[in-house]
């Protein structure tokens, strides 16, 4: 842990795995009560000063932090394989996809505007600034170990807030990780804290009800994200939610079926699915299922699953035992109801993959609305494909959940996509683009995918307070 510019490690630890082998790859700390309170306080102080610092200090620092990853992106990547599993080359990417919240918010610390507005009388003026909103605890998820850590730290810094971070049980090797960076950026003591955690109610109870912590940012499930905001929203904090989705993706009449399974068999088994913007309802239209299908299951079959770390892999596993069960849960509650799996449908334990947590990459066939898999959240390498006739009747499906995260559309006819734009409910949606995200982007959901947004300039405003001054001249 690091509190207060202090690395500590003499608490009893916890251990941390690697999924692909079982094997235990390192210790940390569990935090005490009286860690929980020296680091909220440490946080509180350290926000004294910081917040007067000049944004061209802080964006410095950031820049210094930017340099650092960039510099180390081979090792931080390695790390983020033994500890999370995904390939190395995703790996790669994800570093540098961290990388870009630094780089970005760094400039963005200096776009803090502020306005004088007019006033209807005459020796009156009204004066607008933004001042950061104090104490930040951040609570980030393992599926995305480093990105989801800068996307939340880059911009809470830029603000001018000092941050407690709890990463998640599994990843906090990659957390730590960070700090070392942060740390040589030259960051003040108390700017920026790490606490690691096995039972990790206890810190999200303080975060929500500490008067000192002024904003909660958390990333991670639905129900937790609930929870935790009914708490925050009872202590008047301010909150940003990055939680679960359940992403439909439309393969229009008028798209090229074998270019859009291309695409989705590179987005959907991304992360072996473990991605809350993963397509997980994919709708084609009744023309296409055919090819659609044979392609998207050809490509799935040829994906190679193992250690992330080994050459012309292409899928690693999943996170845990856990996480293993309820995808293979969902999948034979499918099949039980009459869906085919035209690839996969079971775990993968030949050829040294007993170790860890593996599944076949899935494509179903014949999915319906009273599967499972057509509710609940896909958190892994499953894909389940439901035909559909008319543009009205697959809106009003894509539609049909408690999520709005992301969606994805394949048409090649302007009007078709735009159409489907407007009308699909959520808050990222592709068009012919299997990667709509990007530090510059706003990326954030609606209904039950949470509040607020994270990346571009909306997510500098998550972190700071309008402050009026009305002025008699
Ligand atoms: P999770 O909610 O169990 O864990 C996420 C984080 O919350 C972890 O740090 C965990 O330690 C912490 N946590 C869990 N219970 C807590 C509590 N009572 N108090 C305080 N903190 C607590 O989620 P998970 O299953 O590990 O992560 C995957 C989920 O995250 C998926 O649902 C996925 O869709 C979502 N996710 C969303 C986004 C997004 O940006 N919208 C990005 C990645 C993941």
């Amino acid at each position: 842990m690091y509190i207060d510019g202090k690395w500590i490690s003499n608490r009893p630890e916890f251990n941390v795995t690697n999924p692909a082998t079982g094997e235990i790859i390192g210790q940390v700390p569990d935090c005490t009560d009286q860690d929980i309170e020296a680091v909220i306080a440490a946080a509180d102080i350290a926000f004294r000063e910081w917040r007067k610092t000049t944004a061209y200090q802080r964006s410095k620092l950031l820049y210094r932090a930017w340099e650092l990853m960039i510099g180390q992106k081979r090792s931080l990547a390695e790390l983020m394989t033994r500890e999370q599993g995904k390939p190395l080359k995703a790996s790669l990417n994800e570093v540098q996809y961290g990388a870009d919240f630094l780089l970005w918010f760094a400039e963005e610390a200096k776009r803090m505007y502020g306005q004088i507005i007019p006033s209807a009388r005459e020796n009156q003026r009204f004066l607008v600034q933004k001042s950061p909103v104090g104490v930040v605890g951040a609570i980030t998820p393992w599926n995305y170990p480093i990105s989801m850590i800068t996307r939340k730290l880059a911009p809470a810094l830029a603000a001018g807030c000092t941050v407690i971070l709890k990463p998640a049980e599994s990843t906090p090797l990659c957390a730590k990780a960070m700090m070392e960076i942060f740390e040589e950026a030259g960051f003040p003591p108390g700017v920026i804290n790490l606490i690691t955690v096995r039972n990790p109610a206890r810190v999200g109870e303080a975060f929500c009800t500490d008067p000192r912590v002024r904003k909660l940012t958390f990333t991670g499930s639905t129900p937790v994200g609930k929870m935790l905001n009914g708490l925050a929203a009872a202590n008047m904090k301010r909150v940003s939610m990055e939680l679960g989705g359940h992403a439909p993706a439309i393969v229009f009449p008028d798209a090229d079926p074998v270019h859009a399974a291309k695409g989705l068999s590179m987005v959907k088994f991304l992360n072996t699915g473990q991605a809350c913007i993963s397509p997980n309802r994919i709708f084609v239209h009744e023309d296409h299922a055919e090819p659609f299908i044979k392609e998207l299951s050809s490509r799935a079959s040829r994906l190679v699953a193992g250690n992330g770390m080994s050459d012309g892999v292409g899928i690693g596993p999943l996170i845990n035992e856990a996480a293993t069960q309820k995808v293979d849960d969902q999948v034979q509650d499918a099949l039980a109801r009459g869906a085919k799996a035209e690839t996969g449908g079971h775990r993968l334990t030949d050829n040294g993959l007993a170790g860890g947590y593996f599944y076949a990459p899935t494509v179903l066939s014949g999915v319906t609305a009273d599967m499972k898999i057509y509710r609940e959240e896909t958190f892994g390498p499953v894909a389940p494909v439901i035909t559909y006739r008319s543009e009205d009747d697959v809106i009003a499906m894509a539609n049909d959940t408690d999520y709005g995260l992301a969606a994805y559309i394949y048409s090649n006819n302007l009007a078709t996509s735009m159409r489907a734009f407007e009308a699909l409910n959520f808050g990222i949606i592709g068009i012919n683009d299997i990667n709509p995200t990007s530090a510059a982007a706003p990326f954030g959901g609606m209904k039950n995918s949470g509040l607020g947004r994270e990346g571009a300039q909306e997510g500098i405003e998550e972190y700071l307070e309008t402050k009026l001054g009305g002025l008699a001249i």
